[in-house]
């Protein structure tokens, strides 16, 4: 039987992630995930944990997981917010943070969630356009708002804005919180955690998905205030108390721990994205300065689309959006050197 039950249903339309193509040998540059492993000493505090421990609910509050990040960010426990995932850190925030009848701002192209968000929580939104070299231009950014929220490095351009630019949209705006979205920080940006003393308004999101290659673990966090937090965590708690399971919290914490492994694979991430982006540049691409585990480049002339469609026969995924303004574009996640020679070498046969 059916009858109007869906007047009263909430109806949205959802975000769109890369595919996760499961047939073997594919060269996977679509959702940049980091093409090394986690720590190996993720790997130990997996193969030692005691199930056993399963039977309890996990900490509410990740305390250790709080206390270490904390202590390597320079901040106290109390500016700490741990979630599943940024996603779910950004969410709660725009649910926590974005409660006004002016609109919240954000970049016409940036991370294609946070309409999304918007759309789901029914907050109003207003997109400003990027200039015509994809940047930001801070002054945008001065105008009323019911909060901001920006990526940097933005995505998908993978362009970073300076850290003065961002001090000075937060410092313009003290009657609204800005949110800035640093998913891709440790590729290379100089991140915002330090103003989080100075500017009570300002919440930083990270996560362990890029640089920790930890995308499959869900572990996300912010930094603000102690008052900031204190809001976040009180809708939080009258959400679930119980967002981060055990296992997550302590294989964060063993990561976190591994600095040396951090270092190492980021600057090889780096320093592979600097060889790929020249190697385009090569191949008759331009290539936006990107700071972050991808780079976004335009062939000239030729379709992004139809390339998009020949990589992937050839089992090399890449991300191409049907959109305006960018669907002359591919994102390409920087893998190994050996994937990305694959790709290069896929492209000049192509081209
Ligand atoms: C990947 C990404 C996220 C979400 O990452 P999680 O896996 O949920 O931590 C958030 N913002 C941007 C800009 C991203 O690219």
């Amino acid at each position: 039987m059916s009858g109007n039950w869906e007047n009263s249903v909430r109806r949205v339309t959802p975000y769109t992630p890369g595919e996760q193509p499961k047939e073997s040998g594919v060269i996977k540059l679509n959702t940049n995930e980091n093409p090394f492993p986690p720590s190996p000493m993720v790997k130990k505090a997996l193969s030692e944990f005691d199930a056993d421990r399963l039977r309890l609910y996990p900490d509410t509050v990740s305390k250790e997981l709080a206390l270490e990040l904390a202590n390597q960010k320079g901040v106290k426990p109390e500016q700490v917010f741990i979630g599943v995932g940024s996603d779910d850190v950004l969410s709660m925030a725009f649910l926590t943070f974005f409660c006004s009848d002016k609109p919240i701002l954000f970049p016409d192209i940036t991370y294609s969630f946070y309409d999304v968000w918007a759309s789901v929580y029914g907050i109003k939104y207003r997109t400003l356009p990027l200039d015509g070299d994809f940047k930001i231009d801070p002054k945008d950014y001065m105008r009323e708002n019911g909060g901001i929220v920006i990526a940097n490095p933005n995505a998908p351009t993978g362009i970073y804005l300076g850290l003065d630019a961002v001090e000075s949209i937060i410092a313009a705006n003290p009657d609204s919180v800005v949110i800035i979205d640093e998913a891709y920080i440790d590729f290379g940006g100089k991140s915002a955690v330090g103003l989080t003393d100075k500017y009570e308004n300002l919440l930083v999101v990270q996560t362990f998905s890029k640089s920790r290659s930890m995308a499959g673990m869900r572990i996300g966090m912010a930094f603000g205030s102690e008052r900031l937090i204190k809001c976040l965590s009180d809708v939080r708690f009258s959400v679930n108390s119980y967002t981060m399971n055990t296992v997550s919290q302590i294989c964060g914490l063993a990561a976190l721990k591994d600095k040396e492994y951090f270092e190492k694979t980021r600057s090889e991430i780096i320093s592979i994205r600097e060889y790929s982006a020249a190697r385009l540049k090569e191949l008759g691409f331009t290539v936006t300065d990107s700071a972050a585990n991808f780079l976004f480049a335009s062939p000239k002339g030729r379709s992004a689309g139809e390339l998009f469609e020949k990589l992937k026969q050839r089992k090399i995924f890449v991300r191409w959006w049907d959109k305006p303004l960018i669907s002359d574009h591919l994102r390409i996640t920087i893998g190994t050197k050996e994937q990305m020679d694959a790709l290069f070498a896929a492209l000049s046969e192509i081209l």
